[in-house]
Parts: C-alpha cells; sequence; structure tokens
C-alpha cells in the first residue's frame, strides 16, 4: 500500500506532463491590491500569513511573467522552488475507509459508520457518528466536522482522524470525553472530496476540486447561497474556483447539504489549509452577520484558543461565494467555520514527521471549545412540530432586531447564544411569548 502510492508520486514528480512539475509556490507582499490583483486574474491563491504579512499563489513560469510584466515593482520570493509532493503517510480514500472501519471494531458501542453520499466516481462519502448509543437519534445538540473539501490540502483528514481517535480511545477514561460522547452527537467527516484525493496521489499533487468531467468542480464554490453572486468563483471549468454547472450541481455537495438537513448541527467546523486563520460567514464583501449573534463571538474564542486569526473570507482573503458555511448558517442556522490550518511556512504538504503531530495538537483545543460550548448559553428543548414551526429570538425589548430559527423535524431544538435577556416567541399555529427570558447557560423553555 505505502509502496504503491511511492511508486505513483514518485512517477508524478518526475513527469513532465504534470502541473506539480512546472509550477511553483510564488509569494508577494500582502497588500490589498495584490491580493485583488491576484483574485481578479484568477491566479490560484494558497494561503495569506497575517504574521509575515506575506500571500502566496501556485503559479506556472508563464503566469509568473504576466505578474512581473503588469506589476512592474513587485518583489517576490519562492519558498519552495518545485512544489512538493505529500509524504506517503498522509492518508488515501482507502486508508480513510480502512482507519473507519478499524475504529469502528474497536470502539463498537459508541461509533457508528455510514455512507452519507456518492461521489462523481461512485465512491461512498464516508461520515463516523461518536455518541452514546451511535444508532439513535437521541435529540442531543450537535457538532459536525469536515475536512477536505479541497483535495491537496492532506494535513486537514490528520485533525479528523486524531479527534476521532482521541475520542473513541478516551471515552470512559477522561470525564470530559465521556461527558461529551454522552451528552453530544458527534459527526465527522473524516475526508469529504476522496475523489480528488485519489487523483491528488495518482496524477497531480496539486490538485483541488473534486473530478467532474475531468475539469473538476471547485466544491466550496458549489453551495447553493449565494452562489456566483460576488466574483467570489469562477465560471471558467479550468480555474481553481471553478463554481460548476449550478448551484449544487455536484454529489458531493448534495450529500454534504442533506446531512446537515438530517442532523442539525448546532456546530459546524470545515478544515482547510493552509494560512492559520478562522473565517466565519459571510464570504461576500460587506455581508456581516448581525452583532446580536453568537456566531463571530465563538469564532473569536475559538480563534484564540488555537492561536489563529478570526474573521470573514472577505476579511481575510478575498470574496468567496458558495461555500458550504453560509450556506449552513442561512438555511439551518448552524453556526459553521472554516479553520485554515498550517502556515506559508509548511503549505499543503508538510513535511510528516515534522509537522503532523504539531499540528494536530494544537488543533485540538479549537474542536474541544466547541464542545465545551454545548454546555454553555443556549435555548433548547422540544416542542410539537404541528404546532410550532420556527423560533424568533430578539434582545429583550429590541424587537427590531430579532432572529428566526427554524424548529428541527423532530421538534427539537437548540440555539446558541450569548448571555444576556431575550424575548422568544415560538412560531406556528399559534404564537407563544416569552418576555425577558434570561440566558446564562442552558435555559429550558
Ligand atoms: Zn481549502
Amino acid at each position: 500500500m505505502l509502496n504503491w502510492k511511492g511508486f505513483l508520486l514518485a512517477g508524478a514528480m518526475f513527469s513532465g506532463a504534470t502541473l506539480a512539475s512546472s509550477s511553483m509556490i510564488v509569494r508577494f507582499d500582502l497588500t490589498d491590491s495584490m491580493k485583488k490583483y491576484l483574485k481578479d486574474n484568477e491566479f490560484d491563491v494558497t494561503g495569506v500569513n497575517y504574521q509575515t504579512m506575506e500571500i502566496e499563489a501556485l503559479l506556472t513560469p508563464q503566469e509568473l511573467e504576466q505578474i512581473k510584466s503588469q506589476k512592474t515593482s513587485i518583489r517576490f520570493s519562492f519558498p519552495q522552488t518545485l512544489v512538493r509532493g505529500p509524504d506517503q503517510e498522509y492518508k488515501s480514500p482507502e486508508e480513510i475507509e480502512d482507519f473507519l472501519n478499524s475504529i469502528h471494531s474497536r470502539y463498537p458501542d459508541i461509533t457508528e459508520v455510514s455512507s452519507i453520499g456518492k461521489t462523481v466516481e461512485g465512491r461512498d462519502i464516508l461520515a463516523i457518528k461518536i455518541s452514546d448509543n451511535p444508532r439513535i437519534d437521541e435529540k442531543e445538540p450537535v457538532l459536525l466536522v469536515n475536512a477536505m473539501h479541497h483535495a491537496r490540502e492532506v494535513m486537514t483528514p490528520e485533525i479528523t482522524t486524531d479527534m476521532i481517535e482521541y475520542l473513541a480511545s478516551n471515552y470512559g477514561k477522561k470525564s470530559e470525553v465521556t461527558s461529551w460522547v454522552d451528552q453530544t452527537e458527534i459527526w465527522v467527516v473524516p475526508m469529504f472530496n476522496m475523489d480528488g484525493n485519489n487523483k491528488m496521489w495518482t496524477e497531480d499533487s496539486m490538485w483541488r476540486k473534486n473530478t467532474r468531467d475531468g475539469h473538476g468542480v471547485d466544491l466550496n464554490r458549489n453551495y447553493p447561497q449565494g452562489w456566483n453572486t460576488c466574483n467570489g468563483s469562477s465560471s471558467n471549468v479550468n480555474s481553481d474556483s471553478y463554481r460548476g454547472a449550478a448551484p449544487g450541481s455536484e454529489p458531493e455537495t448534495q450529500a454534504m447539504m442533506n446531512l446537515v438537513a438530517r442532523i442539525k448541527p448546532v456546530f459546524n467546523i470545515s478544515y482547510h489549509s493552509y494560512s492559520e486563520i478562522v473565517i466565519y460567514p459571510f464570504g461576500c464583501r460587506p455581508l456581516k452577520t448581525p452583532a446580536e449573534e453568537a456566531v463571530e463571538s465563538i469564532g473569536g474564542e475559538l480563534a484564540r484558543a488555537i492561536d489563529y486569526k478570526p474573521g470573514t473570507a472577505w476579511e481575510l482573503l478575498y470574496n468567496a461565494d458558495g461555500g458550504d458555511i453560509d450556506w449552513m448558517y442561512v438555511e439551518h442556522q448552524v453556526l459553521p467555520y472554516v479553520i485554515e490550518v498550517n502556515s506559508t511556512f509548511q503549505g499543503f504538504h508538510p513535511n510528516f514527521n515534522k509537522w503532523r503531530d504539531k499540528t494536530v495538537l494544537r488543533n485540538r483545543p479549537g474542536w474541544m471549545h466547541l464542545l465545551n460550548k454545548l454546555q454553555g448559553p443556549s435555548l433548547q428543548g422540544v416542542v410539537n412540530r404541528e404546532d410550532y414551526q420556527q423560533i424568533k429570538i430578539s434582545k429583550a425589548g429590541a424587537a427590531k432586531v430579532s432572529q428566526v430559527y427554524k424548529i428541527n423535524p423532530d421538534g427539537s431544538y437548540y440555539v446558541m447564544l450569548n448571555a444576556g435577556q431575550y424575548d422568544v416567541t415560538f412560531e406556528g399555529k399559534d404564537n407563544k411569548t416569552f418576555k425577558n427570558v434570561s440566558i446564562s447557560g442552558k435555559t429550558n423553555l
């Protein structure tokens, strides 16, 4: 198995036909005008660094010549002269499947492995649910974690497999793990873009998209919310941010949308690389979530827990439309985050022995923070779905600024809030209003 991957990788690195051998990462000063220039010209921006104030892109020699001729006073450098292929210790789709089956056979009482749908090439997109009574829907709050919308971001399944292993192996041993698993339903999709990852191992170590019709679609520009609205994706099939022929056109995107509609997560983390940033909605300038809501403040806490920089995509990077987190937030009121692991010093394919453990350990306090947060200020309960379909919540006495949350199909609801006083109305055939509800911890009406 390892030899097989190593052999193909060696082949890819020495073949003149692959992108990997002819393209290079080029580093520029991080300025607003450079960010805009690189995106407007549809170059493959790979990451930013807010410590050194630099931005990187994957370029062919011809593209670099174009930039030099258009931006005459530009400074640039080559952090990696040849794009480095991934170490073979990083996981393939087959190894993810083996890993999940092994976890389930070792911890059958608290895990359940299932397919959430098929890829373009017909692979099963695998998910694992970690909870006590994993085969029952217990109306507990849900944390969803996924990795690898983008195929070349090989560190991201390491974060999710570390999380799965940590939770499963410490259940009944560490009290906080036991209470997370008992009181929460934890869903993990450890490798979302399985076709793309297979292509990354076998053909092109810098592959990002799925494999639709050979050219591929950027799965994180394919979600229906805001699809093709702010120049945050491309209509060019050869672009690395090609949005697809229609909103939600890809089977992978549909699988994720169906999963989210079914399990209704309170929180989501989508792991990407690289830049050491935490991104929350929205992707299009100048949209921000309402200040009354908890999504930004919790994003700030999450970023502090792992010492990354928080912000929206358009604040930290560039406009991005059709991304998963905007869709989750608008359609299902999930509090969703993108975490971009690793810095420009590691890139997409960090040396495994040097960086794998460091990176997963640094990221543990992030997902742990959200699991702890599920014990924090919230409004939760179960109603008869026939009577009430949604909940309207506003700061006490400030009804003009209100948020509407859909009640789950099974009648349960779980709304994360900042501590404070709220007016709460359950809406349906008849409305029922509670005034001045004080929310400081888990609150059940
Ligand atoms: Zn990504």
